[in-house]
């Protein structure tokens, strides 16, 4: 008697319809022991049209690969090969010794003709359960693969017709750059923003200006930086039309903009509103003005009452800049140590180390396909993955074009230098969104601990790493843009 697992499954959906369970369970008892085939073990499936994915025949599938049984039973091909990538896994099963039956339709997978009508019945099971809507999606995902959007173009990108890439356009790319640059800027609340754009004369697919949720839909959507996100289904696809914003600076908007959605709302716009977390509870540190004074307090009842008046914060911030600050000797040191480098062969080492890293995602989505066809990995926490490793990928492949085309320049390395020498004028010069921009970029962590503020410098101020460099300079574009506002570069 040959070892078999026995498979059945019922949809919950489709009620009345079908065999049941019990009757599927017969037929295969039936079948096994004219076949002289023992069911050592039984799978079961209920599913429903809600959730995708079949666990349990995943689970199966497994063992069968494990050797764990030499066949496997099931009711007919409609029961057992919903769709034609089940179909795919099971008729792959004699690879690994396992020999698949069907037991209602008497197929017989180990002749030629036997896996012709097997996978005729199949094509037509299919055919039977998918409705149109599914072939839509299909084609639609079809074109994804391929790097197209089978949507309109979004705001700033023109169609050109189905099976086209969508190009910038040469009236409203412009104004999404520029969008996307005075968000960077710190400047601008969404609000501010709108406004903005409408002075600039962005306008939406209707020819009106750009609503304030237009332009959040527009900072938060990464096609302008060459990918193509689905949001209902939490999938990203390379595409293949022509970015309007670096990956680089798309994070930095998105960051951004999560750091003001965290903020609460206070009625008058105090200067470090937001930035500073309680020590003890990590809420957020709360601004009040009381008298000529404003304080920034924890709120929480418990909490020892951690409180810091805004002057005495400002002080305590210049102090921070003053010590991570260089000196205009280490400057001048930096520069000397930075020639040498720029002779020898690091940078080529910078390179190397940024393609192995890309090489090695490449690699792992790679391997994510085959876990999630193996079995391994579910639907969903298969897409979050592919969509960070997409992220991390474009990033890598920027990093690596702008180093290639932009190595760090002595110009560039000067305003670097500028920058972390003058932090604490910087400081006193900026306004308030330049100083609380500046105060993000600078520390990490701020919080504020029995009444003191607490500073840990972020690394790239530490950072003597002159491999490291060509990103970071670019990373401080719009603080070089500040530096060169106040006149001081
Ligand atoms: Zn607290």
């Amino acid at each position: 008697m040959k070892p078999c697992f026995g498979y059945i499954r019922v949809s919950t959906q489709k009620q009345g319809e079908g065999v049941s369970l019990d009757a599927q369970k017969d037929a295969i008892k039936v079948f096994a022991s004219q076949n002289s085939l023992t069911v050592t073990k039984w799978f079961e499936e209920k599913e429903t049209a809600a959730k995708s994915g079949r666990p349990v025949f995943n689970q199966m599938l497994r063992q069968l690969k494990q050797g764990k049984a030499a066949g496997l039973v099931m009711h007919k091909i409609d029961r057992s090969a919903r769709n034609l990538r089940d179909w795919a896994l099971v008729s792959e099963l004699p690879k690994y010794g396992v020999k698949p039956y069907f037991a209602a339709d008497g197929l017989d997978m180990e002749t030629r003709g036997g896996r012709l009508s097997a996978n005729l019945q199949a094509v037509i099971a299919e055919d039977y359960i998918h409705n149109l809507r599914e072939e839509c999606i299909k084609g639609l995902r079809g074109r994804l693969k391929q790097g197209l959007y089978p949507f309109r173009a979004p705001i700033g990108y023109l169609d050109n017709g189905r099976g086209k890439p969508k190009t910038p356009c040469p009236e409203k790319a412009p104004l999404i750059k520029l969008a996307y640059d005075q968000y960077a800027s710190g400047q601008h609340s969404i609000n501010s923003l709108q406004l903005e754009m409408q002075k600039q004369g962005l306008t939406n697919h209707t020819g009106r200006p750009v609503s304030k949720h237009g332009v959040e839909t527009i900072l938060r959507n990464p096609f302008y930086t060459g990918l193509i996100r689905i949001e209902r289904t939490n999938e990203t696809f390379p595409g293949v039309h022509d970015p309007i914003i670096s990956m680089r600076q798309f994070q930095l908007v998105q960051e951004m903009k999560a750091g003001k959605a965290g903020k609460k709302v206070t009625r008058h716009n105090h200067l470090y509103r937001g930035l500073f977390r309680c020590g003890t509870c990590a809420r957020s540190m709360i601004p009040e003005r009381q008298k000529a004074h404003v304080y920034y307090r924890c709120q929480t009842v418990a909490c020892p009452k951690n409180t810091i008046r805004e002057d005495r914060l400002d002080r305590a911030i210049l102090a921070a800049y003053q010590r991570v600050r260089i000196s205009d000797q280490d400057a001048t040191k930096m520069k000397e140590d930075w020639l040498i480098w720029l002779n020898t062969g690091d940078r080529q080492g910078v390179r190397c180390s940024l393609e192995l890293r890309i090489a090695k995602i490449e690699d792992r989505q790679r391997r994510l396909t085959d876990l999630l066809l193996d079995g391994g990995i579910d639907r969903q926490a298969h897409d979050e993955r592919k969509h960070s490793l997409a992220v991390e990928l474009a990033t890598l492949q920027e990093e690596h074009a702008e180093l290639a085309k932009t190595d760090l320049s002595e110009a560039d390395l000067s305003k670097f230098l500028e920058l972390i020498t003058s932090l604490p004028e910087l400081h006193i010069l900026l306004k308030p969104d330049e100083k609380r921009y500046l105060l993000k970029n600078c520390f990490s962590n701020l919080c504020v601990q029995a009444n003191e503020p607490v500073f840990e410098p972020c690394s790239w101020l530490e950072s003597r790493d002159f491999g490291q460099l060509t990103p970071l300079v670019n990373q401080l574009g719009p603080f070089l843009e500040l530096l060169e506002c106040q006149g001081i570069s």
